[in-house]
Parts: C-alpha cells; structure tokens; sequence
C-alpha cells in the first residue's frame, strides 16, 4: 500500500514537491504557519493538518522543507514531532541545514525509534514544479531504499552520498564550487573589459579551453553569450543571491568547524553575503558581475555600456 505522507513547510520548494507527491498518488497532509501556502497546496490535492504534530501522527513517512536548521530541530524535537510519530516511522529532511545540525537532527530521530535522511535538492523552484530536483542523499542504506521512491516522485536522480548529514556536505561542496567560480569568471570579464577585450572574444576562448565551468558555460554572468543565462533578463533568478549567501554561510561554518584551509570559499561568503545584504537581494548570483565592475570603478561602467549598446 502507498505509503501516507506528511509534508511539513510547503513554501516555494515544499509546495511543489508535496504537489509532484499527489500527481503520483500517495495520501500527502501538509501544514505550514502561513495560510496562502496552505491553501495552494490544498488546491494541488494535500490534504490540510491543523499542526505539523498531527500531520505526522498518521503518517509512515514525514518530509520536511523548512528554511533553516533551527526550525527543523526545533519541530523535532521542542515541538514534538518525532514523539508524536509511530515508530519505525521514516523522516525526510530536504532543507538546506548545517551539517551538524542535520546530524543532530539524525541521532534525534533513530533515538526515537525512527528512520532518517538528510535529502537537500539542487534544481531550485523550476526543478520542484517540473519533479527534476537532484536529491544528495545522507543515512544509512535502509533509510534511503525507502526513501527512494518518493524521492523519484519529486526528482529525476538522488544520489546516496554515505551517512548521516553527508547529503548536506555535498550540497555546501557543490555550491563553494559554485559561487567561487561565478566569481572567478565574473572577475575575469571585468578584467577583460579593463583590457579592451569583448565578451564574446573571452567567452569564446574560456568556454572551449581550461576556464570552462557551469557559472561561464550555463549560467554567463554578462549578457550576450549565452542567451538562457539571467544576464539577459536583469539578473532576474535563476538561483537567487541570498541563497547562494545562505549555502556559503553554511559552508564557512563547516570549513571553520573543520580547521579546513579554504580562503576562497570563505571569501567568496563575505562576498555574497554583501552582495545579498545590498544590491543583489532580489537578483540571480550572477548579477555579483556588476558589484564587482562598479567597485573596480566608472571607467568599467562606461565600457560596460558600450559593449551592450
Ligand atoms: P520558503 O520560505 O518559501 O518555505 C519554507 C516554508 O516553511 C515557509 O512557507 C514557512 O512558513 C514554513 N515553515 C517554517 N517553519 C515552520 C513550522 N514550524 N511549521 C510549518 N511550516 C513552517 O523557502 P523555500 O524557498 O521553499 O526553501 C526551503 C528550503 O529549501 C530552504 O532550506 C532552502 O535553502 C532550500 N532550497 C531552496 C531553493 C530555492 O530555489 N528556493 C533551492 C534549493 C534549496
């Protein structure tokens, strides 16, 4: 029998995804604190709960999509979700958490009886309404065989990436990779327009030699190369800025808590978290492109502007 799911934070990721869980026919109850998310989500065939306690006191499987790790150690534990659940029951956290706090969030749930896996997504709110989220998978091999069919639900890959919280040491990895290198290529064309160079000229040579990576190739932070890419809407996202500050905060902590030597990926935090905080709250990561142009000065403006007229 199709197992009967809870589903706890049905925001912008959560609603999709428990939505994808209806259309394969599973029982899903849902709760959030904010009513319209509800609602939603009650149109796409979740059944609503009066609390996240009694989402999940009927449930074999409970997911949860919840902004930060406090809220998911904080509805496990002080608000009682894991008490409330059967045992044996199987806990699917998909948030972005600390990884400390998603091994915590583990021990908390098998001393209760339960099964546990850390599942952060890649593939943002496009990727949970269309059920293409890559899924990085933490827990031990019993936990993910049952998690994988939900998770083929809501995704078309999940890849099972060892124990306890290391779905969220991939997560935090992938993405210092990530915004270090958008960086590093928005760097590089801005020093390419000190230099005169057009963006075409550089994009052409880095995208088939050794500079070549997803933030140039995919992603372009300038205009013009590469038409998908959120240069050519205003930076509209894509994968907005403080998303990207959030997931480098999170792996700043867990370069600091492991004494690890990694002065790009902490700069790259201070960076984006500037870049959030100021111009970038509402724009895709690659608009850091244009921080960095107007701190390198007014001459760069005016030849920014030349190349898109
Ligand atoms: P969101 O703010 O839209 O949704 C979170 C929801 O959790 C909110 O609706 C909030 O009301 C609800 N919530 C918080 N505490 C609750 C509680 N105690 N009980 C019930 N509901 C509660 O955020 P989102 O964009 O859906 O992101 C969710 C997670 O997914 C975050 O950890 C984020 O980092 C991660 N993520 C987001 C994206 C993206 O593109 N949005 C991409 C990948 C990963």
């Amino acid at each position: 029998m199709s197992p009967v799911i809870a589903f706890v934070g049905l925001g912008h990721m959560g609603g999709p995804m428990a939505a994808n869980l209806v259309k394969a026919g599973h029982r899903v109850v849902g709760h959030d604190l904010v009513p319209d998310a509800v609602d939603a989500a009650v149109a796409a065939g979740v059944e609503a709960a009066p609390s996240a306690v009694a989402a999940a006191a009927d449930a074999d499987v409970v997911v949860t999509m919840l902004p930060a790790g406090r809220h998911v150690l904080a509805l496990y534990q002080d608000e009682g979700l894991l008490a409330a659940a059967r045992p044996g029951t199987l806990f699917v956290d998909c948030s972005t958490i600390d990884v400390a706090d998603a091994r915590a969030a583990h021990e908390a749930a098998v001393a209760a009886g339960h099964l546990a896996v850390d599942a952060p997504v890649s593939g943002g709110v496009m990727g949970a309404e269309a059920g293409t989220l890559t899924f990085m998978v933490g827990g031990d091999e019993a936990a993910f065989a049952r998690a994988e069919p939900l998770l083929a639900a809501m995704g078309k890959k999940a890849v099972h990436c060892g124990a306890a919280g290391a779905g969220q040491a991939a997560k935090i990895c992938n993405n210092m990779i990530l915004g270090v290198s958008m960086i590093a290529v928005s760097e590089a064309f801005v020093l390419g327009e000190s230099l005169g160079l057009s963006h075409q000229a550089l994009y052409d040579v880095a995208s088939t030699a050794s500079g070549q990576c997803w933030a140039l190739s995919v992603n372009c932070p300038v205009p013009g190369p590469v038409p998908g890419s959120p240069a050519n809407r205003d930076y509209l996202p894509g994968f907005a800025a403080p998303l990207m500050a959030k997931d480098l905060g999170l792996a700043a902590n867990a370069v600091r808590a492991g004494g690890v030597d990694a002065e790009l990926g902490l700069r790259a935090a201070e960076l984006y978290a500037a870049f959030a905080e100021g111009g970038g709250a509402a724009e895709d990561f690659s608009g850091i492109v244009r921080a960095i142009r107007e701190r390198s000065g007014p001459q760069l403006a005016d030849d920014q502007r030349n190349q898109r007229s």
